[in-house]
């Protein structure tokens, strides 16, 4: 497999038989690369498994076919290996690093990541970004001689995003954008806080839906906006391949050395990365703090606080792994570590507990 992938991937590509390696050294596996090694170890951990019930946008539990944590991922890292595989890139690796991005998001969506870094202000902060990084350094421990899953450190690179490695880290990167512009859309649309006139002055959606009505003029609701947020999908990831590849080509790119401390490479045209953060802003102003949404996360966020609170008065509330890491980690970070690998539904069960009524957030359900 190592020798298909330098026979079949571009020069610039991270191939996996040159990685840099694990942090505690493991033999090689028979028939796997080390990043299909990497990408299995995420799907297997608990934290992905617990992205299921966590909320992306509308709180976990509000439509069984609005996004979740785990179908957001799942459609990022799709995007991701499309992506990858286009430019002759490593699928493997930017599939892996897609499945890990959002292992530290907070229950609660960004409502909840913001009360946390609230909690935390005082103590080192909270940002999901780095808590993916503690996630797979730290809080996993499926074996027995090390802390945490042990990845590449080409995939625990592109968990950091604040330096430039791989092009593959860059694309989970922009895929990671490109599928909440879109599915963000989709399930504003489903939710009934969106329609179509407001949306007339997002050019990224006028653009995709003036195709559509060409092709399929008499085309009606609902199948109508699934086949324009298709469109866009479709806008995005043609633009990116399109203007990445230009771009790789103009920098004279020898090898995946020499992607790090340059720009980033992969990216949207000016055109479309300008129609993108008006989007981005519309999405701010009509949809993440529309009523329907923002009342019931910031009840959903009281009661994390709560809880945080809770357990600073009680650590012995917290579990047996959570208490050993007290010592070392400190309580504040240990109460933050053990609230963001929570699920919605088991947050809002343990405040249920804590104030031992569960009416006062049946509600929220
Ligand atoms: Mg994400």
């Amino acid at each position: 497999m190592e020798a298909d992938e330098a026979r079949l991937l571009a020069p610039f590509a991270q191939k996996s038989g040159e990685s840099q390696g694990r942090k505690f050294g493991e033999p090689s596996h028979s028939y796997r690369t080390e990043f299909q090694r990497d990408r299995a170890r995420i799907i297997h951990s608990r934290a992905f498994r617990r992205l299921e019930y966590k909320t992306q946008v509308f709180l976990n539990g509000t439509g069984d076919h609005l996004r979740t944590r785990l179908t957001h991922t799942i459609e990022v890292a799709s995007i991701s290996r499309t992506i990858a595989r286009a430019l002759r890139l490593n699928e493997d690796l930017a599939e892996a690093i897609a499945l890990a991005h959002d292992l530290g998001h907070s229950p609660f969506g960004h409502s909840g990541e913001e009360m946390l870094a609230e909690c935390m202000r005082e103590h080192g902060g909270f940002e999901h970004n780095r808590q993916s990084l503690r996630v797979v350094e730290l809080l996993e421990h499926p074996y027995p001689n090390f802390p945490g899953l042990n990845l590449t450190s080409e995939v625990r690179e592109g968990l950091h995003k604040t330096q430039v490695t791989s092009l593959e880290a860059q694309i989970a990167d922009l895929a990671d954008e490109i599928t909440y512009y879109s599915h963000d859309l989709d399930d504003a649309i489903d939710f009934d806080i969106l329609n179509f006139e407001q949306l007339e002055e997002v050019e990224v959606w006028k653009y995709a839906a003036n195709s559509v009505r060409k092709r399929y003029p008499d085309l009606r609701e609902p199948e109508l906006h699934k086949l324009i947020i298709r469109d866009v999908i479709d806008r995005q990831v043609q633009d990116v391949v399109a203007t990445g590849s230009a771009q790789i080509a103009s920098a004279g790119l020898q090898s995946a050395s020499d992607v790090r401390n340059r720009p980033p490479l992969i990216q949207y045209s000016d055109q479309l990365a300008d129609a993108n953060r008006a989007l981005r802003k519309f999405l701010y102003q009509n949809v993440y703090y529309h009523p329907r949404v923002a009342e019931v996360n910031e009840r959903a966020c009281e009661m994390l606080r709560k809880v945080f609170e809770t357990y600073l008065l009680d650590p012995s509330r917290l579990g047996e792994a959570a208490t050993r890491r007290i010592e070392n980690e400190g309580l504040h970070r240990t109460v933050c570590d053990y609230i963001a690998g929570m699920t919605d539904r088991y947050l809002i069960e343990e405040f249920e507990r804590i104030v031992g009524h569960p009416e006062r957030s049946r509600g929220i359900r």
